[in-house]
């Protein structure tokens, strides 16, 4: 048995393969026996494949000039006078012999640590010199040492060692009998292990052929004496297994650490067997995964796999799986020429994790059984034949056995403590969740609330990215509203998480297709879904330019959509994802963002709900300042009539004797133009007040009406009170399907702006032209009118003035009810902030649009509208044919 070749500890193999001093003793015994001068014995050293001299015994006192009676040195004249006799046998040395041995006691004989013939430490392969010889021959012998001479080289000749000179050599090889290998139901190997072998230096004395027999017999003896001591080193390692097999089992299971476990197996296996290299490989059910946790390649360990784990499938290693899970054996392979199938058969279990194995001589996989499971295996090669015994094998199995339940053991612990851990997080996550519930129920700002929850939802699950996205009024689109993202890539739209409008308009412009998408019949019938890459992409060509960019480089590979119901209507969806992972979330998981998400409905519901009363609230202050500013107003327009028809009419009763003709008709006609101002004021209150809310359709008489005639009748009816001059330049031609007296109401309305806000000598000119929708600037016109390869054709008015324009901050206001631009109160000009409101809604009405193209301060303004235009009536144009 040879000591273990690697690993930090001493195995207990290291002590020596062969009992020397018993085997001294031996020799001795055989020295004595045979009357020999001395003699050596050589063992085989299976690490170098030579015999080795081991001891090498002589009689006290004997070297070339006390010994033997021919001790001149001269090797020549041995060969003239000495012949071989290996037939020779006298009776009479035998006598001489038993003299000389019983005359001999234990001191005679000593080891000759440094002799330069046979010397300890030395090799010989097969047939090299008498040892090599001895062993390939395999049967005792007797040589002269004039023959031994002959058989050596020249050249050795010369060098043959001086300090003895032999006459006669006895060689036997050491060979385990055959019956030894029944007993130990080994397999049967002709192998020598060793050369015994005598010399004689008195050449009276020769060995004779009985000795040949005797010290055959002999070397059986040495060899049941070595055999029999291997066996006693076995059952004493035996002993030490079984002790290393109760620790390794008292060990667990609190050595639950997976490195501790492989330590111990590693320190183990060397102790039994000899190992170059060993494969621990575990086998999860769970996962369906092969995982090689720890391997040693002739002698290399690598130890990095215990944290890193070489992880296969089962079809990737199909003759692994077919031994350990379908024929559940242990499997010993001998590895050598003779069998070369076995090479080609298990080629994967002989490469892979642990290097190339298939120079080892011995392999052997053993299964780790749990009941009938198998969960791993142990694979060991041996770089020797025949290195694993039945014995050592049993010993092993019974140790896999013990690790396996250890292992299992560890893995109901872990999974025991990971559950402990589980209940642990879900602990957690349920404060976590409870404390972010308290968070979004408390922030009544919508956008803050949303920022909040979308970064709460996150931090619950560690996703990278979460979006909340709100379906639009028309129900068409999903629009973001807040976006958190760890990743970076949207820091830009994240980084404003006040309030601020950029910040919304940024995110806002990501809107995902809503109506007819896959979106919208999976929103209606999950409470959750995932949105693979497919689904994105498909989204994404259906999406408007900020959808696009989320949707393609957000690197979305699955991404969890939990659409957010408040009493089953919905109020937004939530997109979490982490960019680049496929990642499912857990049940548990899923389970808390449906809660939250639940809750954060009504969250949000009610912030929506709370931000428009206070939006409606400030609509309400801000009406109610108008309405003061009105009264105000309203009041003094109309005292300034009521004053004038007041004042006229009592000094018509004060002076009805003495009143002429023309000073009643001059103050009937200021009674009347005041009744008219009033009239005016009192009908544009109304018609606002009637006009109410903006979504509310007003009644229309549509017909045909021409343009020009409108325009005329308004300037005629004005040009009574005014004293500029209006011009009009508008064809006659151009008709328009409309209301006609909305449409002079608008005209009188610009058109006595136009004088109100200039001075006397202004000059306002109207223009009418036909033109298309398409030709208007682009910010005027509604494109939903332009039907596809179909452009509109309009009429575009133009009141032009060269009044005291508008300031550009009052240009957007002035069309809300009841605005006016403030005016220095010394120059008050009447009216009621009414007027544009009205025109711009009666315009809208008939499908147009109206407003303020051009004004600057000082200079004059530019009021435009325009009406969808029609062609003449028929009866009109007949005319125009006929004249
Ligand atoms: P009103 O003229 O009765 O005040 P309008 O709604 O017609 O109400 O006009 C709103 C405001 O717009 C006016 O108060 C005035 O300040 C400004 N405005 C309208 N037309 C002109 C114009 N042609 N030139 C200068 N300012 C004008």
């Amino acid at each position: 048995m040879s000591t273990a070749i690697w690993g930090e500890h001493e195995p207990l193999t290291t002590v020596e393969k062969y009992p020397l001093p018993l085997l001294k003793k031996l020799l001795q015994e055989m020295i004595r026996q045979f009357g020999a001068t001395g003699g050596c014995i050589a063992l085989y050293d299976e690490n170098v494949g030579l015999m080795n001299i081991r001891m090498h015994l002589r009689l006290r006192n004997t070297g070339p000039t006390l010994v033997g009676n021919s001790t001149d040195g001269d090797t020549a004249s041995f060969r003239r006078r000495v012949t071989i006799d290996l037939s020779n046998s006298s009776s009479s040395t035998s006598g001489r012999m038993k003299h000389i041995s019983q005359s001999l006691d234990s001191d005679s004989i000593v080891s000759v640590e440094k002799s330069a013939f046979f010397p300890i430490g030395a090799t010989y392969s097969p047939g090299q010199d008498l040892i090599g010889y001895a062993w390939r021959k395999n049967e005792p012998l007797i040589i002269r040492h004039e023959d031994y001479l002959v058989s050596l080289q020249s050249t050795e000749q010369k060098l043959f060692p001086q300090d003895i000179t032999p006459a006669w050599y006895l060689c036997a090889p050491i060979q385990i009998p055959e019956l030894a290998f029944d007993a130990l139901n080994r397999r049967r190997t002709t192998a020598v292990i060793g050369v015994v072998l005598l010399y004689q230096t008195n050449y009276a004395i020769a060995f004779q052929q009985k000795h040949r027999f005797e010290a055959q017999q002999f070397s059986e003896r040495i060899a049941l004496y070595i055999l029999n001591d291997q066996l006693r080193h076995l059952h004493l390692r035996t002993m030490d297994y079984m002790q290393g097999l109760q620790q390794i089992s008292t060990a667990f299971p609190t050595a639950v650490k997976l490195s501790n476990l492989v330590e111990d197996v590693f320190q183990f296996v060397t102790n039994v067997v000899d190992v170059s290299s060993m494969l621990l490989t575990f086998y999860d059910r769970d996962t369906r995964k092969i995982y090689d946790v720890f391997a040693i390649d002739s002698g290399k360990r690598n130890d990095l796999l215990l944290e890193q784990p070489v992880v296969d499938t089962p079809d990737s290693r199909p003759v692994w799986w077919r031994v350990t899970q379908e024929e559940k054996r242990t499997l010993l392979l001998t590895l050598d020429s003779q069998e070369p199938e076995n090479y080609s058969k298990y080629e994967e279990l002989l490469k892979g994790t642990w290097g190339d194995q298939s120079r080892a001589e011995t392999f052997l996989l053993l299964p780790m059984k749990m009941f009938t499971r198998v969960v791993g295996s142990l694979c060991l090669t041996s770089s020797h034949t025949d290195a694993y015994s039945p014995e050592e094998i049993l010993i092993l199995e019974t140790m896999v056995q013990i690790i396996t339940v250890s292992i299992e053991n560890a893995k109901l612990y872990d999974r025991s403590r990971q559950s402990l851990l589980k209940a642990k997080q879900r602990e957690e996550s349920l404060a976590a969740m409870y404390s972010a519930l308290q968070v979004i129920s408390t922030v009544l700002h919508v956008t803050e609330l949303l920022q909040k929850f979308v970064e709460t939802v996150a931090n619950l699950v560690q996703a990278e990215m979460c979006t909340f996205f709100q379906l639009s009024t028309d129900e068409q689109e999903l629009v973001a509203q807040a976006i958190y993202d760890t990743t970076g890539q949207w820091r830009d739209v994240n980084q404003n998480t006040n309030k601020d409008e950029k910040h919304n308009d940024l995110i806002e412009m990501i809107r995902l297709p809503f109506k007819g998408s896959i979106l919208e019949h999976l929103v209606e019938d999950e409470t959750f879904f995932y949105l693979d890459s497919t689904m994105v992409e498909e989204l994404a060509q259906a999406s408007a330019e900020g959808g696009v960019i989320f949707l393609r480089e957000t690197h979305i590979q699955k991404m969890l959509m939990i659409p957010v119901r408040y009493q089953m209507e919905i109020v937004g969806i939530l997109a979490i994802h982490t960019p680049h992972s496929n990642r499912t979330f857990r049940p548990e998981e899923l389970g808390a963002l449906l809660a939250i998400s639940g809750q954060a409905a009504s969250a949000i519901r009610n912030a929506q709900l709370f931000e428009q009363i206070q939006e409606a609230y400030a609509e309400l202050q801000h009406m109610d300042k108008l309405k003061d500013e009105f009264i105000v107003t309203a009041s003094h327009e109309l005292r300034t009539p009521l004053s004038a028809i007041s004042g006229y009419s009592s000094l018509l009763k004060r002076q009805s004797g003495r009143i002429t003709p023309q000073q009643i008709m001059r103050f009937a006609t200021k009674i009347g133009s005041a009744t008219q101002q009033l009239s005016d004021l009192v009908s544009n209150m109304t018609e606002a007040a009637k006009m109410g809310a903006l979504d509310k359709k007003l009644e229309l008489q549509l017909g045909p009406v021409q343009l020009l005639t409108a325009a005329e009748i308004a300037a005629t009816m004005l040009s009574i009170n005014i004293e500029q001059k209006i011009t009009l330049h508008i064809a006659g031609d151009i008709w328009l399907q409309c209301d006609a007296m909305r449409l002079r109401q608008v005209m009188t309305n610009l058109l006595d702006n136009a004088a109100k806000y200039s001075p006397p000598d202004g000059r306002i000119i109207v223009t009418g032209s036909a033109t298309t929708l398409s030709k208007l600037p682009e910010d005027q016109v509604d494109y939903a009118q332009i039907a596809e390869g179909f452009d509109l054709p309009v009429a575009l008015v133009r009141v032009c003035d060269e009044g005291e324009g508008i300031s550009s901050d009052d240009q957007q206001k002035i069309f809300e009810k009841f605005v006016r631009a403030p005016r220095s109160l010394t120059t008050p000009i009447r009216g009621s902030g009414l007027g544009l409101y009205i025109c711009r809604r009666y315009i809208e009405a008939m499908g147009g649009r109206l407003w303020l193209e051009q004004s600057i301060p000082g200079e004059g303004s530019v009021f435009s509208f325009y009406l969808p235009c029609i062609d003449p009536p028929i009866e009109k144009s007949m005319d125009d044919e006929s004249e």
